[in-house]
Parts: structure tokens; sequence; C-alpha cells
């Protein structure tokens, strides 16, 4: 008879390893997982350093709360987290981290060393993991408050995973998409990076609005921002908002979305079929757009523990969310005049911009108070009418079915068409319909065709 096979817990070592599976693909995770602890710290500089692709050195610095000389230690044992406390803390978490082992998995597979000072401390600690998973006695060390986290030789003693790092070049194309990830998304703080001792991206603090947008222009290239308009929408607690390239500018691929549910990156496939189907009617099916979009929603009505690397996230109502994020681009896109000029109050150049001048969604000038309802804006509402889909009529009464906009009773400010109809009152931007009713006529003359 065969022995039972015996069962034994793993080295905590071994452990570390196998998480780290999940959490350490490559440099570029180790970075993405070490600015968001700088950023948990209420850093306002970030510094990055990298040799080789990250593959010889990773280096965050940060200004933060910094760590006593206990929380270094205890920060390197696994599940330790100054972030949670309990499951509810998790349902409500607004930390980039909450897991506690994004420390312990990286100290597993590299050489690493976490340098800090807390505020108030009066110097810092230094606490240092050997190749074997061991932690030495935090010594004594000179650093201002804050703190600096320094990974070396990443898989150095796994060598089977150090096989599938990449070169240098791809490497370091995918340090830097974590950078700009966080970047974009913390305007609050400046970011440097260097890389083998030449520095690639320094972004000052950005105060006001224009200030931010300049840093999207710096992250992303200035023809982004010659391009985009400005979304900020807000529907009971959701909110929608950031910028969006216009459909005279596209990419040929995803390189330029960004997207981040209460400020964390997220790729989530909900959210890209909501954007690509707002963007369905006015850009090629091969081409792809462009944009930094933030989605702010109650912590509760996301689940952002889907994931050890926390780029996935799942949402309680998702259809409600994909309706919001669809419908609101699509709306702002049929906004757009045709030529692509920048008519959202956003300045096309940037640099030419006041410091500190706010930036609006909208700049419609109020028109006179007009008390006849022109010839011209029943045409339209007719014309509307008739975009109405079969769908749209279903449910509606056959006197509606005529016309299911009603009848219009004022124009407000020159701007809207205030209308009635059976089941109450409606109002129409003009502007937006206008342009609505040339493009559908513009669709359909091409269909034909
Ligand atoms: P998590 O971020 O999920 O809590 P980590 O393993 O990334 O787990 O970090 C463990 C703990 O170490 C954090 O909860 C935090 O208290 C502390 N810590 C890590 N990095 C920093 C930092 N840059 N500044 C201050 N504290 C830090
Ligand atoms: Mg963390």
């Amino acid at each position: 008879m065969a022995a039972l096979p015996e069962i034994k817990l793993l080295p905590s070592q071994l452990v570390n390893q196998i998480a780290a599976g999940e959490i350490v693909e490559r440099p570029a995770s180790v970075l993405k997982e070490l600015l968001e602890n700088s950023i948990d710290a209420g850093a306002s500089q970030i510094t990055v350093e990298l040799e080789n692709g990250g593959m010889r050195r990773v280096s965050v610095r940060d200004d933060g709360h910094g760590m006593d000389k206990q929380s270094l230690a205890l920060a390197l044992s696994r599940h330790a987290t100054s972030k949670i406390r309990s499951q509810e803390d998790l349902v409500n978490v607004t930390t980039m981290g909450f897991r506690g082992e994004a420390l312990p998995s990286m100290a597993s597979v590299s050489r690493f060393t976490v340098t800090s000072r807390a505020r108030g401390a009066e110097h810092a600690w230094q606490l240092s993991v050997d190749g074997r998973g061991h932690a030495g006695q935090p010594e004594p060390s000179a650093h201002p408050v804050g703190t600096t986290v320094e990974m070396a030789d990443l898989f150095f003693n796994t060598p089977a995973r150090r096989k599938f790092l990449r070169t240098e070049n791809t490497e370091f194309q995918h340090l830097e998409r974590r950078f700009r990830e966080q970047a974009l998304a913390h305007p609050a703080i400046g970011f440097r990076l260097f890389h083998n001792g030449r520095a690639v991206h320094n972004l000052n603090v950005a105060h006001s609005e224009v200030e931010q947008l300049r840093r999207i222009g710096e992250v992303l290239g200035k023809e982004f921002i010659a391009q985009n308009m400005r979304i900020d929408v807000e529907v009971g607690d959701m909110r929608l908002h950031g910028w969006i390239s216009r459909p005279a500018y596209s990419r040929s691929q995803r390189d330029q979305q960004y997207f981040y549910v209460n400020h964390r990156f997220v790729r989530d496939k909900l959210i890209m079929h909501a954007i690509s189907q707002a963007y369905r009617d006015v850009l090629h099916h091969q081409r792809q757009p462009a944009f930094v979009l933030f989605l702010d929603l109650p912590p509760s009505r996301v689940d952002v523990n889907v994931h050890p690397g926390k780029h996935e996230v799942r949402f309680r109502e998702d259809r409600q969310i994909h309706g919001f994020v669809s419908q609101t681009l699509k709306r702002s896109l049929s906004d757009t005049r045709p030529g692509g000029e920048v008519d959202n109050g956003l300045m096309s150049h940037p640099d030419q911009a006041e410091p500190g001048q706010g930036v609006t969604a909208f700049n419609y000038t109020p028109q006179p108070f007009q008390h006849n309802v022109p010839l011209q804006v029943r045409e339209q509402i007719q014309s509307l009418d008739a975009l109405y889909s079969p769908q749209d009529k279903a449910d509606a009464t056959p006197a509606a079915v005529d016309h299911p906009l009603g009848y219009a009773i004022a124009q407000l400010h020159g701007i809207y068409i205030l209308a009635q109809n059976q089941r109450g009152m409606i109002v129409v931007d003009m502007h937006a319909a206008h342009e609505r009713i040339s493009y559908e006529r513009m669709k359909a003359a091409l269909d034909k065709d």
C-alpha cells in the first residue's frame, strides 16, 4: 500500500515567492507597487531611478510620512498592512494598497533595501533582506523624512523566471507606461524619472486644471492637447471626468488609453466596450481613441480585490456603469463640430494659457430671450422625431408616436427648445440637435451609394 502524501507547511520564503509569481511579473510591476506605496504615504514628490530597464535596479524615493523602526520590520512581513483592519475597511478601501504582500513578495525575489524616516523621528532606519529572504536588524541611517525602497537584481535567485525578462528597451517601455499611469492620475505629486542616470521625465506639481492639462501634454504629447475635449458629468453618486480625443485625433493602438476608477488605473473590458461604443459612429473601427478618464463612485460600489495585481475591478451594477460611461461620452462626441476646431472652452495651446485660469466644459453664450418659436425650431423638432428608432416608439401611445418630442412651446436663451408631449416636458439642445440631424442625413446619404 502506498504511503499517504505528507502535508507540510511551506517555508515563508517560498510562500512569498509564490505570491510574487502573481504580483511581480517584471520590473514594471515592482515600480507600480512602489509608486502606489509612495502615493498612499501622502508623498508630494516621487523620484524614480532605474538601471538597465529596471532589471539591475528600481529605486523609488518619496517624501511621504515614512516608517518608524518597528513598522519597517513589520512592513516586510507577509500580510502586514497599515491600510485596512477589517472586512468593512476592505469594502470601503480608498488606498492603492491593502493586501500587505507587495513588499515581502518583492523582497523574496530580489536584493531589497528599505530606508525610511518617520515624521518627527530623529533619524532614519534601514533594513535589508538577503537572498534567502531573511531580513536583518534595522540599522540607523541617514535619510530625510520619507522612504526610499531599492530593489536590485530582480529574479537573481529564481533563474527560471529571470529568463522571461526581455531586452532593456522592452522592460523600460513597460516601466515608463506604469510611470505614466500614476503621473497622469496624481497631478498634486511631482514625479521624476531617471534611466541609467539620464533624466527622462520631470513633472512639476500641477495646481490648476490648466497645469494638469499641461502635464497630460508632457506625458501624451501636444497633439492630444490640441485635439481633446473636457468631460465632467455627474449623475447621482457617479462622476466621469477627464479628457477624451476628438474624432480628428485617433491612434492605431490603444497606447493612449488611461482609465481610472477612484484614481486606480484599471484595465477593464466593460469600460473599454462602453468607450468604443461611444466612438463607434465617429471613428473608423480600426482606429483607437485616446483618453484620460476618471470614474469616481463610492468605494463600496466597486470591488478592487479581484486580482493580486489590483488592475481589475468588478462593479456591483455593471450595466448602469456601462450605460453611464457610454452615454456620457457619446453625448459629448455628438457635440463636436466637424473640422475638429476646439470649441469647448479648452485652450488648444495650453502654453499660452494664464496659470490658474479655470477650464470649463462648455462656453455657450446665452442669447437674449426670444418669445416666438421660430418656424425653424418646429422643423427641427420634426426632424428629431424622425430620428427616433422604432424601439423607442414601441411603448409610446399612438398620439405620441406621431410626434414623440411633442410640440415646441418656447425657445430658451436661444439655445434650448422647450417642448411638450403626452408624457411631460422635453428640453432639446438646438445646437446638438442640429448637428445630429445633419449628421444623420450625411450618414443616410452615404448609405445610399
Ligand atoms: P500594502 O500597500 O498593501 O499595505 P505593502 O507590502 O505594499 O502592502 O506595504 C506594507 C506596508 O508598508 C504598508 O501598509 C505601509 O504601512 C508601509 N509602507 C510601504 N511603503 C511605504 C512608503 N513608501 N512610505 C510609508 N510606508 C510605507
Ligand atoms: Mg502596497
